[in-house]
This record gives C-alpha cells, structure tokens and sequence, in this order.
C-alpha cells in the first residue's frame, strides 16, 4: 500500500472570480467544478485542473470573500510545483506572464506569485510531454501544466515529522520526502522556517491531499492510527472520499481517493459551468445563488 502522489491542494482567496481569471484564464487549468464548501456552505469551492480534474491536477480554493492576506510559513504547505514539458515552455509563460504576475525564473524553473502572493513553481519535466493536461484555447499543448509534481512546506523541527512521514510511506530523497512511483509520485519538501508567525489568510495553502486508490482507503485509516496522529473518519466529498489530519509538523494532510471523480454529477463536457451543490446543501441553493458572486467560465474570453 502506498500513496500516489498528490491528489489536490487546497488553498485560500479572497476572491472567486479574480482567482478564476488567473487560474482558469492566465494559467490555462480547466475549471472542473464549482461549488461550496461542504462544512461552510456560504463558500464556494473552486477545483481547477486537467480537462477531467484528475488527481494530481486538481487545485482547489476556498473563497472567503474579503479575508485578509496571510502569510505563508511554519506548519503550512507554501508552495506548488508543477510540471510542465520543456524549458522552452518555461520561456513562453514567463513571456506570457509579463504584467500578469510575478515572476523570478532560474535555468529549470519559473516561480510564479498570484496577485495574493500564492507561489506556484513550473519546473520544466522531460517525459510529461504526453502527460494529460487541460486544453484552453490560449496556451499551446507543448506548454501547459501538466502535474503537481510536489510541495514545499515549513517547520520548525522537520525531524519532527520523520516517524510519521515514514510510516505513511515517504521515503527520504536528499532534503525532501517521496510518495508514489512513476508518473504518480511526489515530493513533500519539507524546509526549517525562519521562526516568523505565519498565519492562515487568502494566498496561503490550507491543506495538501495526498491521493489513495479507492480500496486502500480503509487501510490509511488504521495506518494513520499506527502512525500516531489523529486522523478524522472517512468523510465522504462527493467526488472523493477524505481522511484528515495533521502531520507532527502541522501541516494539514489529507488522504483522497481517486473516484468517484467530477463526473458523478455533471457531464465531462460541462464541468464547472454551474453551480454545485452537495445534497445536504441543495436546499441552500436559491440563496446560495444570490449570495454567491457568477464566477464565469474563465476561457471564455478566449475562445
Ligand atoms: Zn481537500
């Protein structure tokens, strides 16, 4: 039994349809579901990711309209690296990017911050050409995302982490951890924080799922308690099944399988157009729907 890389990662911001321009519309991930958060209604739950949400592509965020920024550091995941094909589709977004974002670029990569300081890292993967990404109409195949490939994260001690991390699976490669094999592995960097108070807020990451086949799922259960965490039961996600907890360093994990997916209530060629919701919340929807700002498709404007 091991895990299969990252399954999605979660995070915080301020704004639904700004987030939706940037990550639908300036980094080219398909919007695949828009709906809200299961334990806080009022929120929506935005998923981005390949053209189905795949596990390993599916970016999420909370939207708290108005929450302050935070700061990203100790006990969090700070930041996402995923693949693209080549360094020559590091060369066009950092083009593409130019007064859209900013960027800081080194031989194999390209650090990316949105406009509420959330870092993503594009690393230039040989071998992820065929890799299945999402199809917008306005970034060439050769260049889009391809997987989330790993996170980075901050502790105080990262020894501290080490017992847990192996008993889930991880294994150590140089500074970092490794889980999966092949085209599903990932890397759980985790680095020393410089002590500052970091604090949950838009632009910062809630948590990092970490993805499970379906029928070892139970399994992560007993092992979690092996491992000596406090895990929460099964929670059943509609498009995944959830098991909770945090790692010794603080950082939030979460265990997903991998079905039943974002097809199981709408269809694949409709994903995220409209809004929603999971049956316990289906009768919050006339007001869900005044409340919440029309998050449009966000490659519309480029069709
Ligand atoms: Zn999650």
């Amino acid at each position: 039994m091991q895990l299969h890389g990252i399954h999605h990662v979660t995070a915080i911001t301020a704004d639904g349809p700004r987030n939706a321009e940037f990550y639908g519309g300036v980094l080219g991930l398909r919007l695949v579901k828009k709906t809200v958060n299961f334990d806080d209604p009022g929120a929506y739950h935005l998923y981005y990711g390949d053209d189905a949400g795949m596990p390993g592509t599916a970016l999420t965020f909370f939207e708290y309209p108005g929450a302050r920024l935070g700061r990203a550091g100790e006990g969090m995941v700070t930041r996402i690296d995923w693949s693209v094909p080549s360094v020559a589709a590091l060369d066009w977004w950092e083009r593409h990017l130019v007064g859209k974002a900013t960027t800081e670029r080194a031989p194999e990569s390209l650090d990316i911050w949105d406009h509420e300081g959330l870092v993503t890292r594009l690393v230039a993967a040989t071998g992820c050409e065929s890799v299945s990404h999402a199809h917008a109409p306005h970034v060439p195949d050769e260049y889009a995302l391809r997987r989330m490939i790993g996170v980075a994260a901050q502790a105080r001690d990262p020894h501290h982490s080490t017992a847990v991390l192996k008993s889930l699976g991880f294994q150590h490669q140089g500074d970092a951890w490794r889980t999966g094999s092949d085209s599903r592995s990932a890397v759980y960097g985790l680095e020393t924080s410089d002590g500052a108070i970091s604090t949950s807020g838009a632009g910062t990451i809630h948590h990092v799922a970490w993805a499970s086949l379906d029928e070892d799922h139970q399994g992560w259960l007993v092992r979690a308690a092996e491992a000596g965490v406090q895990a929460t039961p099964i929670v059943d996600r509609d498009y995944f099944r959830a098991i909770y907890f945090r790692e010794p360093s603080g950082v939030l994990f979460e265990l997903a399988t991998d079905g039943p997916g974002f097809a199981i209530d709408e269809e694949p060629d409709a994903l995220g157009l409209a809004l929603r919701l999971p049956r316990q919340h289906e009768h919050l929807r006339e007001l869900l729907e005044q409340r919440l700002a029309p998050i449009p498709d966000p490659w519309e404007p480029y069709r």
